[in-house]
């Protein structure tokens, strides 16, 4: 490919709605372009490197024996009315309608077009195991699109599923899947965390996420020094034992006139009720966070949230433990249709199934019976000192919704938590056999007796690939891709006007190409200086580039690492073999 014929303009400024480097530098090395918020244009450049990610990811996945299909991204509503999630996906979903009337939406993920596709076609234990995936374009509505074609609106995903008559089945196709995605990371070259992504309901392993490790990633996750790693929202809280309260006086509502925040209590009890052994701290107090969760239906339902003063709600945590539904903040109408709540003083005596307000109440697991709290009296400037839980108040429930904070203990005891950010990149999932009951896929059993198929889903982030290798694979001066990734090999330039040194780059061009290296040679003469071809070069970020000079007539060409920057005079007729090395 030669410069003067590749459809590329490189940009010398940052686009204007780019926060993060990949994003930056994808646009300006004219890598992609944008379209509309969330959607974007492969340009040549960002093309090459899209298919070698997908090159990676397709011999991976034929190598543990899945085998390559391709669903339409333009879907019939049924399936996903189904198992719900036509409703569940909320505004999350795009959705259609031809000129018949009927409803379609653009494919989010596929669970339901693969479990139809098997049902049609296989019937009996003996077509199983059976692992299929595809590499194709998807579609959310997401809410923050972002950083470029990390969080797009459309963006390329391979998904698989496997399918098996029994769980044994299913954890050895998820323990393929998983090698698999090991391998595929490896090869991506980032750093990158695989942690457990669901609370554990559903039992071990049985969603894990691969987390490309990032300060600008939208993942938070934790790990611990005797190897806990989790996604934040999977952390679950060592709750302590319950504590007697026997000794405990009974509690005694007092006048605590302004304090509608936590930190105004504190001083205020402190000032006004001091205790013998310690000051008053924000984790005495008990604080109670009101939330609507607006369900895929369109219902509004309140929910209280009790936690210790000392911790805010997180909002991820929190969405997670609610979804499908969606969390919107308690606005002053809601209090106006719940005048028990007094605004800054609400405690459990107006909160849960039983209470007048009837708002749902749930808690921190921290909360045990027993623990001893000061909370809102509901009544304007008033608080409760020495309310005991268990003794004086219950709660509809806990909640996994509070914050996790360094130094937290993990839950399987090895050790405190140390919080890091990353960037989702894959995601394996034993689903079991929820699709399959609602879908209706069973196959004979050896017996003959029909059983329900058991599943599992697995997703990489094909085009956010892209994005989480260029956002560690950069310096200051532009891209710096890993060889595998790489658009091309070497990025060859003509370095003066003179005729024997353009000759003679005409005759490398042509003999790397004829020894099968993928060439960027940039040709351009006229007013192009070698300056702007450097920049060029490095902005680009192929990871080779040879550069032919003043030094041609003594036989040398110069060979630039990118991204050790070290350069070296190479004799012609040892070029082939110093690229090779
Ligand atoms: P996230 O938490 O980042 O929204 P998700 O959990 O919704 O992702 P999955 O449904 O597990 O994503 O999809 C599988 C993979 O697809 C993810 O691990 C991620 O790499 C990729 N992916 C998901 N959403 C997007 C998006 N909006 N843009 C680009 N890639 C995405
Ligand atoms: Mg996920």
């Amino acid at each position: 490919m030669r410069m003067t014929r590749l459809f590329l303009r490189t940009l010398r400024d940052d686009p204007a709605d780019a926060e993060v480097p990949s994003h930056k530098l994808l646009v300006r090395a004219g890598y992609v372009r944008r379209v509309a918020p969330g959607v974007y244009s492969w340009l040549p450049l960002g093309l090459k490197v899209l298919a070698k990610v997908e090159r990676i990811i397709r011999e991976e996945m034929d190598e543990i024996g899945a085998q390559e299909v391709r669903f339409p991204a333009l879907l019939p509503r049924e399936p996903y009315e189904a198992t719900n999630r036509w409703t569940e996906y909320g505004p999350n979903l795009f959705r259609l309608k031809d000129r018949k009337g009927n409803d379609m939406l653009l494919g989010p993920t596929h669970e339901e077009m693969f479990t139809l596709l098997v049902k049609d076609l296989y019937s009996s234990y003996k077509d199983l195991p059976l692992s299929l995936y595809q590499i194709q374009t998807k579609y959310r509505d997401e809410a923050r699109p972002r950083a470029g074609i990390l969080r797009g609106r459309e963006f390329i995903m391979k998904d698989s599923y496997s399918f098996d008559v029994d769980d044994a089945g299913l954890e050895a196709a998820y323990q393929a899947h998983r090698a698999a995605y090991v391998r595929i990371f490896d090869r991506l070259g980032f750093e990158y965390v695989i942690v457990k992504a669901d609370s554990g309901a559903m039992g071990g392993s049985a969603s894990e996420e691969f987390l490309a490790v990032s300060p600008t990633g939208e993942d938070t996750f934790v790990r611990s020094p005797g190897g806990y790693s989790a996604n934040v929202e999977a952390v679950t809280t060592v709750a302590p034992d319950p504590v007697p309260y026997d000794g405990i006086p009974a509690a005694h509502a007092e006048q605590t006139p302004d304090t509608p925040t936590i930190d105004s209590l504190v001083d205020h009890l402190n000032a006004a009720f001091p205790r013998d052994d310690r000051s008053w701290e924000a984790g005495d107090t008990l604080k109670n966070v009101l939330v609507i969760l607006r369900h895929p239906d369109g219902t509004r339902e309140p929910l209280a949230i009790g936690l210790p003063g000392d911790r805010e709600v997180d909002a991820k945590r929190l969405e997670t433990q609610v979804a499908p539904a969606e969390v919107e903040p308690f606005e002053q109408k809601d209090f106006a249709a719940h005048p028990g709540l007094v605004k800054g003083y609400i405690g459990p005596g107006a909160l849960g199934s039983e209470s007048t307000t009837g708002i749902r109440y749930l808690t921190d697991p921290r909360i045990v019976d027993g623990t001893r709290w000061v909370t809102g009296a509901d009544v304007q400037g008033s608080h409760v000192i020495d309310l005991v839980a268990g003794r004086d108040f219950t709660s509809d429930g806990t909640i996994e919704a509070a914050e996790v904070r360094a130094g937290d203990p993990a839950p399987d005891g090895s050790g405190p938590l140390e919080l890091a950010r990353g960037i989702e990149m894959g995601h394996i999932f034993q689903l079991g056999r929820k699709y399959a009951e609602v879908l209706d896929l069973k196959v004979l059993d050896q017996n003959g007796k029909l059983v329900t198929v058991t599943m599992g889903s697995y997703g990489v982030g094909v085009s956010r690939a892209v994005a989480a290798v260029a956002e560690y694979a950069h310096d200051e001066s532009g891209l710096v891709w890993p060889r595998e990734l790489a658009p091309f090999d070497v990025h060859l330039i003509v370095a003066g006007k003179d005729e024997t040194v353009v000759a003679g780059a005409e005759q490398v061009y042509a003999d790397l190409v004829g020894e099968g290296f993928d060439v960027l040679f940039d040709d351009r003469l006229g007013k192009v200086s070698p300056g702007v071809k450097f920049k060029d070069a490095e902005l680009i970020g192929v990871p080779t580039i040879v550069v032919v000079g003043k030094g041609f007539v003594d036989g040398v060409v110069e060979v630039k690492d990118r991204s050790t920057g070290e350069r070296r005079d190479v004799p012609l007729v040892d070029l082939v073999t110093a690229l090779r090395d």
